[in-house]
């Protein structure tokens, strides 16, 4: 397949955009076809090996150094058939990004010559030196020790000439130092605590699956506007900008025909991620100007996490090829709508149930009642949790923000789904045994109708709404890596599954009938959670107001929101199939205080040096002007004359200066807080005192230096207006 090229073309506009000439091939040809996948261990593996590998990969069994070695030179052969020269242990360390380190399949063969090689050891575990990537002080650089050690869950794939293996990223004393680890326990801690549960409905479940399917949001900016910012070059966002006199409000672009060279980019994209196994299935335009969406179709969450990680690195690779830059950020712009990444969340069981779908008899919809309450009191009793694993600097501007889910976790379920738990919570359990098939109805149980699985009732507000047989956690940033809100999900469910089971075992060992006790707990449930369903306007002021009245985290501060990682409740949930230790908990909290405390911090920097150097030089020029034209008027008109003529010249002069000095005063004052910030030591309250003094700086900043744009001459302005950013050609 490596011979399908894309080529670049000049077009109309005088600028030369690369088109895609999309594969003859069909997709199902080639689909996975980089990829180390089942169909590829089956042809390089024998069969013995590869009945161990899968079967290891099936039940969760560590893979032994024995089997690593059988697998390693196979694997090798495949990548190098595939063009492979290198490898790399490929890693999510606790930035949003990945980490990756590449060797070549050499070793000196002791008679002057190389051999390819590449064993067991070096596929199952390696010692990257990597006292660069943020620990919290898990891993002081003097002992600067991180292992990785592969994921034989997540397929090795080839990316450019490099085999890339999926890994884990701990410490010389078992702690994670990435994203993945806590992933993989939350994944194996929900479906021990789902099983269990299932077992009093079906006893053949063996596993549960979690599965995530992404939806992914972004712009697309023309380089040479991107190259133009020094804003969006360093932050990723543009710091100050005029709206344009039309963005979005001819609600003109969702789902409208995708310019010709943004379909050439996604066709591309779609190429690359279908030869990576990535199913990409759904694009379209967004709500925004420039701003578009992929998602794929769904999958086992690991993997899915994965997915996403090498679809963000494509996409900001693809778009170079095209003379585009990708903003992945979660507000690149004001007064348009910001990026998110809709994480669809549901669990699956290995005998292929949907353990969000209603049934056919009143025991399958028990469970399907089952598995959504105790959904909704995880949610509800670790809301602040879910909070803080979606919580960053960038977020920041998403979340709160008048636009998309609040900065509070409720949950939407929908009237149907609604009216089922409100039926059921007045119910009885005899009523359900003995009932006439029109009286369950009325109760919801015995026949949930089939429509639920295409319900549109949608709530596009809600943070965490239900739609049809999966939640979808709204409030993901489109620049994180899923796996710490996935975690965070996996583990509050794992948890509360558990204490569901020992509640419900308790009353049966009482006496109770299995179904009394499920009933009973089941209605407890449904009571307690009631403060976390909203089917209101998420956006709404009286919601915010509703939502602290009911007891609901309402806290907007990003630094204060990291706490609820350590809070008893957290710490309890964390501890359920070792997800994350207290230790780490406390180091994570460290790196994330400290990258919000960067982010904030350079982007400050950046205002600055704009407001400073380009923004203020010209205003000071632009008004220049207008004082010599207002002392030419003097020396030629009489004064009478003159108060008529260069009045507006004046009333501009005056305005200018007001924005001119309201912006230097801002800077300084900005500079200052800083100044007072850095002193700190301690990295929590560092990011507070960002949170607190440096950032409401920004506004007034920006506010003034828009102002200056509406008032200073187009051609002198310094930096591309919104109007030309927002608008691809
Ligand atoms: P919308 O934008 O209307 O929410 P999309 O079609 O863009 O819908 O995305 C829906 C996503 O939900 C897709 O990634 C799809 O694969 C995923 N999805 C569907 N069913 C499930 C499920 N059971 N578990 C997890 N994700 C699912
Ligand atoms: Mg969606």
């Amino acid at each position: 397949m490596s011979n399908i090229r894309f080529h670049a073309v000049e077009t109309a506009s005088n600028r030369e955009v690369s088109t895609a000439t999309p594969p003859a091939a069909k997709t199902s040809e080639y689909f996975g076809c980089k990829v180390f996948n089942r169909k590829a261990m089956a042809q390089y593996l024998s069969k013995e090996t590869f009945r161990a590998i899968t079967s290891a990969i099936d039940s969760g069994e560590p893979v032994s150094l024995a089997l690593a070695a059988h697998i390693a030179p196979s694997m090798r052969m495949w990548a190098m058939a595939n063009g492979a020269t290198h490898y790399t242990h490929w890693f999510h360390p606790l930035t949003d990004g990945t980490a990756e380190k590449h060797d070549a399949f050499v070793e000196l063969d002791g008679k002057g010559g190389m051999i390819e090689e590449f064993s067991g050891k070096i596929l199952a575990q390696q010692e990257p030196d990597a006292s660069s990537f943020p620990s919290g002080g898990l891993r002081s650089t003097f002992e600067a020790r991180g292992y990785s050690a592969w994921d034989p869950s997540s397929p090795a794939f080839i990316m450019g000439d490099t085999l890339c293996i999926p890994t884990i990223f701990v410490s010389y004393t078992g702690e994670a130092l990435d994203h993945k680890a806590p992933l993989l326990k939350s994944i194996s801690a929900v479906s021990k605590a789902a099983v269990g549960v299932c077992k009093y409905f079906n006893s053949d479940v063996s596993r549960v699956n979690s599965s995530l399917g992404w939806e992914q949001e972004y712009f697309l900016i023309d380089e040479e506007l991107f190259n133009a910012r020094p804003d969006l070059v360093l932050t990723g966002r543009t710091l100050m900008g005029h709206e344009s006199a039309k963005n979005q409000q001819l609600e003109d672009h969702y789902f409208a025909a995708i310019p010709r060279r943004v379909v050439a980019f996604m066709q591309e994209l779609e190429y690359e991620a279908w030869r990576l196994g990535i199913p990409a299935k759904t694009r379209h335009n967004e709500v925004a100007p420039n701003q578009f969406e992929v998602a794929p179709i769904f999958e086992e969450c690991n993997l899915a996490v994965d997915h996403n990680l090498l679809m963000m690195a494509l996409m900001r690779d693809v778009a170079r090829r095209h003379k585009f830059r990708v903003l992945l950020h979660e507000k690149p712009f004001k007064g348009v709508n910001g990026s998110g990444k809709h994480c669809n969340w549901s669990l699956g069981t290995d005998t292929g149930i949907n353990l969000f779908s209603p049934g056919k008899n009143t025991m399958e919809n028990l469970r399907f009642i089952t598995f959504i309450v105790n959904t909704l009191v995880a949610l509800y009793r670790n809301n602040s949790l879910l909070k803080a694993s979606i919580a960053s600097a960038t977020n920041a501007h998403r979340l709160g923000a008048n636009e998309a889910p609040p900065a509070i976790i409720s949950s939407f379920l929908g009237k149907q789904v609604s009216d089922i738990l409100d039926a059921f919570e007045k119910s009885s359990v005899d009523d359900a045994i003995k009932v006439d098939s029109k009286k369950q109805v009325k109760l919801g149980v015995g026949q949930i109708p089939e429509i639920l699985i295409d319900n549109t009732d949608r709530n596009r507000t809600s943070p965490f709404a239900f739609t049809g047989n999966r939640f979808e956690f709204r409030a993901v940033g489109s620049s994180a890596n899923c796996a710490p809100a996935m975690t965070a999900l996996n583990a509050a469910v794992a948890y509360q599954l558990s204490e569901f089971k020992q509640e419900v075992d308790k009353l049966i060992s009482g006496g109770a009938s299995k179904k009394e006790a499920l009933y009973t707990v089941l209605k407890k449930y449904i009571k307690e959670s009631k403060p976390i369903r909203f089917d209101g306007n998420g956006y709404s002021e009286e919601w915010k107001k509703e939502a602290a009245k009911r007891g609901l985290d309402c806290e907007t501060s990003v630094p204060l929101i990291y706490d609820a990682y350590t809070s008893p409740q957290s710490l309890k949930v964390f501890a359920t199939g070792n997800v994350h230790t207290k230790k780490e908990l406390e180091t994570r909290n460290e790196v994330k205080w400290e990258m919000y405390t960067k982010k904030i911090q350079i982007e400050a920097r950046v205002l600055g040096d704009l407001a400073h150097n380009h923004i203020i030089p010209v205003a000071i020029r632009y008004q220049s002007s207008l004082l010599d034209n207002v002392a030419k008027l003097k020396n030629v008109f009489s004064d009478a004359k003159f108060k008529v003529l260069a009045k507006e010249q004046i009333r501009l002069i005056e305005a200018i200066n007001e924005h001119i000095t309201a912006v230097t005063e801002t800077v300084d004052k900005m500079v200052d807080c800083r100044k007072a910030a850095n002193k700190l030591s301690d990295e929590r309250k560092k990011a507070i005192a960002y949170h607190d003094t440096v950032l409401p700086n920004f506004d007034t900043i920006r506010y003034h230096i828009d102002k200056l744009e509406l008032l200073v001459d187009n051609e002198m302005w310094p930096l591309p207006k919104y109007r030309e950013l927002l608008f691809v050609r």
